[in-house]
């Protein structure tokens, strides 16, 4: 057998299981239909790390949520060089007929494990969160919930499994999947036929057809969309803390998101669609988001916003699908990662390990590990002085190529050596083209870098993979 794990997906659940598998001297193959990881779903969201409150105790999200949060706050952050920021949450409520279910949300985060949750009245939010409207009465703080760039999360997982052995392949769509008899399955994907004896399902919206293909077709996946709407970075400050009013039954309602780059958002609408594709936004999902904002925080209007994209959460009833499929034996299903996939992604990756040798891998630990990442360096986040130095160390620093988010050549270019081959991938890593002029100015001199540094001709260079090609001929 070529390969122990073959692991279908290469969104925060898969990145996190081939990084949480790479502890071990196993052969891992990481395969993602996109030409970048993060393309999925998990580039489109609140990058929320959630506390784990508004989960039931009974629920399995739950309780992955809240050893999630904790994984990354006191492992995963510094071990990768993210930047997360554990900036707390406020669930707050407009009428104090509410109270009990902020009392109840309490004691269900209590036994979950949520630790520092206080109930907060008027007189605390106009001392904390002065930009509330007069509306909201009270609230509970949650502490431990934070924000994070999503895609920067995974970039951090996969590199690192791959500085540890696990083999990425991207533009393999998995088309195919065959039982061997004697045990393990033949997987066809990107021209290519792998064998393994485990196969992880990560496929997010298409985690129903992988495990119909694998021969366990026991679940379907819905999408459910949700619009979420940026404001200029002017507003970085509107919030201290990532608002949310009461849950809905299918959501957690229209919230104020801070988010780790600064500009803050509003957003996500939740509403079943048919279509796995469909990731437009509508005037009525606007219209929505900015009655719910507005109504926490009246003084967010229209003209605040500069971007809007829509994401689709991969549903299957209320939880998690996380389980060996006996129908299929060797086959484990990461699947319905709804929300909160994001933050329970590091505790799905230790639970599906634990699956996998329950049903006969051997986990032996490598001898070494590489458990660290250097963080990279962007100018965004660092302050004037650590600015000064990179430019002292390396003049390309100050080199700036996109003036909307201060993001310098030396940045594309590191962001290139550390895997972006699309100017998505460029911009997701490093911000460039992500501001007000949309790269209207910097798309250029990024394509150049991207040439220099993969060695492509400009025709072949994609805004994210194939058939988004950006120019037709170069003339001489
Ligand atoms: C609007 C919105 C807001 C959200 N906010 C939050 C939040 O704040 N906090 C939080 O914790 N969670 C949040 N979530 C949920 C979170 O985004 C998801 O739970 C998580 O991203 C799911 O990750 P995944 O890896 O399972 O799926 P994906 O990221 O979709 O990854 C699956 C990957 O599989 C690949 N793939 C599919 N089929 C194949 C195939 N045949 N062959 C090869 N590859 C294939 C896809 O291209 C994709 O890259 C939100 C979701 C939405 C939509």
């Amino acid at each position: 057998m070529p390969h122990d794990v073959i692991i279908v997906g290469a969104g925060i659940t898969g990145a996190a299981i081939a990084r949480e598998l790479s502890r071990y001297k196993l052969k891992v193959l990481l395969l993602e239909k996109e030409a970048e990881p993060a393309f999925g779903v998990s580039k489109s969201n609140s990058g929320i790390i959630h506390a784990g409150t508004q989960n039931p105790p009974s629920s399995l999200k739950g309780w992955l949520c809240v050893e999630g949060n904790r994984l990354l706050r006191e492992e995963l952050a510094a071990d990768l060089g993210l930047n997360f920021v554990q900036c707390g949450q406020l669930i707050v409520i407009f009428d104090e007929a509410d109270l009990p279910e902020l009392e109840a949300i309490k004691a269900e985060g209590t036994a979950l494990g949520v630790k520092g949750m206080a109930l907060v009245d008027r007189a605390w939010l106009d001392a904390n969160e002065p930009n509330l409207g007069p509306g909201v009465k009270a609230a509970l703080l949650v502490p431990s919930a934070g924000i994070i760039s999503p895609y920067r999360y995974v970039y951090a997982l996969v590199e690192n499994a791959v500085k540890n052995g696990v083999e990425l392949k991207t533009s393999s769509k998995v088309i195919g999947v065959n039982r061997i008899e004697k045990g393990g399955f033949y997987v066809e994907a990107g021209g290519q036929v792998y064998t393994t004896k485990f196969l992880v399902n990560a496929a997010g919206l298409h985690a129903d057809e992988i495990s119909g293909l694998a021969g366990a077709p026991s679940f379907k996946i819905t999408p459910r969309k949700g619009e979420e709407y940026l404001l200029d970075r002017k507003r970085e400050h509107i919030a201290n803390r990532i608002i949310f009013p009461l849950p809905t039954k299918t959501s957690k309602g229209i919230l104020i998101i801070k988010t780790s780059d600064g500009n803050p958002m509003i957003g996500p609408t939740a509403h079943d669609a048919d279509d796995k594709a469909d990731l437009s936004t509508t005037d009525a999902g606007l219209q929505e988001v900015l009655d719910g904002a507005r109504r926490m925080m009246p003084s967010i209007s229209k003209s605040d916003i500069i971007a809007y994209f829509a994401g689709l959460r991969p549903v299957s009833g209320k939880d998690f699908i996380i389980r060996h499929e006996d129908a299929a034996p060797g086959l484990v299903n990461a699947a319905g990662i709804q929300s909160p996939g994001l933050t329970s992604a590091p505790a799905i990756a230790v639970m599906v390990a634990d699956l996998l040798r329950k049903h006969g891998l051997p986990l032996e630990p490598k001898e070494q590990f590489h458990r660290l990442r250097p963080r990279p360096a962007h100018l965004f986040q660092v302050p004037l002085e650590e600015t000064r130095r990179l430019i002292e160390k390396n003049p390309a620093y100050g080199d700036i190529v996109c003036r909307c988010e201060l993001v310098s050549a030396q940045e594309v270019r590191d962001a290139v050596k550390r895997g972006a081959v699309t100017l998505d991938g460029v911009k997701f890593r490093t911000r460039a083209q992500a501001g007000r002029c949309h790269g209207g100015f910097c798309t250029t001199r990024i394509l150049k870098i991207m040439q220099e540094e993969l060695g492509f001709p400009v025709t072949a260079l994609t805004k994210r993979g194939p058939g988004s090609e950006l120019i037709k001929e170069e003339r001489k």
